[in-house]
């Protein structure tokens, strides 16, 4: 379904990215995994896909850094000679209510998940319309749509990104790319781990589904959107949160 085609997974290595990048793999895309850290979880990433028979290779850099973005972009076009999807998924949170949040706390969260799609779009952006294809798929949160308290800086970062969707969207649609915003709940993973048992429990209370999402939930949507049967699908922010917000 996506082979010969190579999609880009920023913040790969784990939970949500993770789960993309397997998905896309499968689907038969070439798959560059984007990571800051952990060089040997992306390794082992590397090496899993690998050793399936598919194609993939790790680039390690910050999003937040415009120069980072750009390597990535070269290496994968050098790799592969082709960006056709962009998934837009590394983001970070750095919680606490707004008159302790400090200056860091906010423009690091702002950095990573705002400036950070945009650094990648902006590169991604020669090469996609050169070929007159290709998607991007940028990670919100319904936290950008509804905020939450303690959230500040997340919430305005994911606001953001679905403006920063909705004006690409309307920028590239002629030219055969779409973009969308796939808007999580409260999926599993490293992030919602911080969450107490009692916050955990809270929460729960407000999803009609009863359950905290699982990471294939949101890489099921990032599939569909990246396959060519979404392409009259752009500028649209879709939730995966089990009735969270409707
Ligand atoms: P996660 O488990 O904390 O993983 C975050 C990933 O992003 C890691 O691979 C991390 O790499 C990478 N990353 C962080 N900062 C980076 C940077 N500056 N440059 C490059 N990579 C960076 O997060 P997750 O729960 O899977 O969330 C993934 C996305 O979904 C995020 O955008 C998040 O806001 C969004 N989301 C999650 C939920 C949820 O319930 N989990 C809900 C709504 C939206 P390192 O390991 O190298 O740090």
């Amino acid at each position: 379904m996506l082979s010969n085609k190579t999609a880009i997974v920023t913040g790969g290595t784990r939970g949500i990215g993770r789960a993309i990048v397997m998905k896309l793999s499968q689907m038969g895309a070439n798959v560059v995994i984007s990571y800051r850290s952990n060089e040997k979880m992306a390794q082992e990433l590397v090496e899993e896909i690998t050793s399936q028979g598919k194609k993939a290779i790790a680039v390690k850099g910050d999003v937040q850094n415009f120069q980072d973005a750009k390597v990535l972009m070269d290496k994968t076009l050098d790799e592969f000679g082709s960006i056709d999807i962009l998934v837009n998924n590394a983001g970070i949170t750095k919680d606490t209510l707004i008159l302790r949040m400090t200056e860091d706390d906010f423009d690091s969260v702002i950095g990573t998940n705002l400036k950070g799609t945009f650094n990648c779009i902006k590169h991604a952006a020669k090469p996609m319309l050169k070929a007159k294809k290709g998607r991007i798929i940028n990670m919100a949160s319904v936290i950008g749509l509804i905020g939450n308290p303690g959230q500040a800086n997340y919430a305005a970062s994911k606001a953001g990104i679905i403006g920063l969707t909705k004006s690409v969207a309307k920028e590239f649609a002629s030219r055969g790319i779409t973009v969308n915003a796939v808007a999580p709940g409260f999926i599993a993973s490293d992030m919602t781990d911080k969450l107490s048992e009692e916050q955990k429990s809270a929460i729960q209370k407000n999803i009609p589904a009863g359950n905290l999402g699982s990471v294939e939930d949101v890489a099921s949507l990032v599939g569909y959107l990246a396959s060519d049967e979404s392409k009259y699908i752009t500028g649209q922010v879709i939730n995966v949160d089990g009735g969270m917000v409707v």
